[in-house]
């Protein structure tokens, strides 16, 4: 069985759907583990392989130092279609501002919390 998965952020509540997990072709040949994507809303089309990856390297910049999880599909049965905005149209999501900046000087103070969840942090 094959699971479709999605890249959520529980602190801004947006998800990314990166489709099914697959490791075999149509021809049923081994390829590297990926992710089908999803259909764009704007032309219905299943994302690219090389779009998807835009859209995710976009989303983790968007929502670094936030706690991410990849979950299936079903996880989000039982959740009201409006606590999560799942993102469908790639170039309005691509389009749009990125706020804030990487490396703004947000990341070291935002950072702290982490090392101190692992134990590392400085005294
Ligand atoms: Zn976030």
């Amino acid at each position: 069985m094959s699971y479709t998965y999605c890249l959520v952020c529980f602190e801004c509540r947006e998800a990314l759907t990166m489709g099914k997990a697959y490791c075999l072709d149509e021809q049923m040949r081994s390829v590297p583990w990926t992710f089908s994507g999803f259909r764009d809303v704007a032309d219905g089309q299943r994302l690219p392989q090389s779009r998807l990856m835009t859209l995710l390297v976009r989303f983790l910049l968007e929502h670094r130092l936030h706690e991410l999880r990849l979950l299936p599909e079903d996880a989000f049965e039982s959740v009201p279609t409006d606590a999560v905005e799942f993102i469908e149209d790639a170039d309005r999501y691509l389009k749009a501002a990125l706020t804030p900046e990487p490396g703004d000087g947000e990341e070291t103070a935002l950072a702290r919390p982490i090392a101190e969840r692992f134990g590392v942090a400085d005294e």
